[in-house]
């Protein structure tokens, strides 16, 4: 029967299992940072999906450095019997959209200058094209640009990363933001090596809950992913 066949499929969803341990330490977005992740937050976009590309292509990129470190000095990587893959989670009930890598991850630093600021090249140009102001759309210019991590706060109201660099002997961390002017670091416990990404899905942004809008979306872009990529347990 149908529904027993649905009570095999075992769903793995991935779990919070990480505690913060520190106290928070609050940190304003450097103000270029403000500016676009104040842009992006309430740009009326339609393309919202797109912050899937971007998370999934950044864990991409981890992977890749963790394999390039991987073949050049073996013997200083953290939890080296790790597989390298990305799992995504999402959950309906509790309105979540999670990611995990075990690639390289982040130390405290790494995440206040990566998270923090925006010296990488997406997000710069966007800005860019803003202040030139040749009356280009908003809209278009993300689509063009992509704005990188911070889509990420198109569909989320908050946004948790836990990370732990590849680097052994570095602690595990919590960066924490409502995309609003600041976000929180502190250390953590539980942290795997890599990065996990929790955002809580805003109202309008439930449908990035659901399994089949998100393994349709996923499965188009995995051909320029070379990791295995699972949802909710699945390989896609
Ligand atoms: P870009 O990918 O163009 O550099 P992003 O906004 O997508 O810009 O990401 C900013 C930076 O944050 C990345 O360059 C990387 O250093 C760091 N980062 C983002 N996601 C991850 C991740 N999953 N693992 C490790 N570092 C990450
Ligand atoms: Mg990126």
């Amino acid at each position: 029967k149908l529904e027993d066949a649905e009570e095999m499929i075992k769903e793995e969803l991935i779990e919070e299992t990480e505690t913060a341990t520190g106290p928070a330490e609050k940190r304003d977005f450097q103000a270029e940072t403000r500016k676009l992740l104040d842009i992006v937050a309430h740009s009326l976009y339609s393309d919202r999906k797109v912050f899937i590309r971007e998370i999934v292509s950044n864990a991409s990129d981890a992977l890749e450095k963790l394999r390039y470190k991987q073949l050049t000095n073996n013997d200083q990587i953290s939890d080296s019997d790790l597989p390298l893959e990305i799992k995504i989670s999402v959950d309906k009930e509790k309105g979540l959209f999670i990611i995990q890598d075990t690639g390289i991850g982040m130390t405290e630093a790494e995440l206040v200058e990566n998270l923090g600021t925006i010296a990488h090249s997406g997000s710069k140009q966007f800005l860019n094209e803003l202040t030139d102001d040749k009356g280009v759309s908003k809209d278009g210019i993300i689509g063009q640009f992509g704005v990188g991590f911070y889509s990420t706060f198109m569909v989320g109201n908050k946004v948790r990363v836990y990370t732990r660099s590849s680097q052994p002997g570095h602690k595990g961390y919590r960066w924490e933001s409502d995309g609003s002017g600041s976000y929180d670091i502190s250390e953590a416990e539980g942290v795997q090596r890599g990065t996990k990404i929790i955002i809580e899905l805003k109202d309008d942004s439930k449908e990035f809950s659901e399994l089949g809008k998100v393994r349709t979306i996923v499965s188009d872009m995995s051909n320029f992913v070379s990791y295995p990529v699972s949802i909710n347990g699945d390989l896609v």
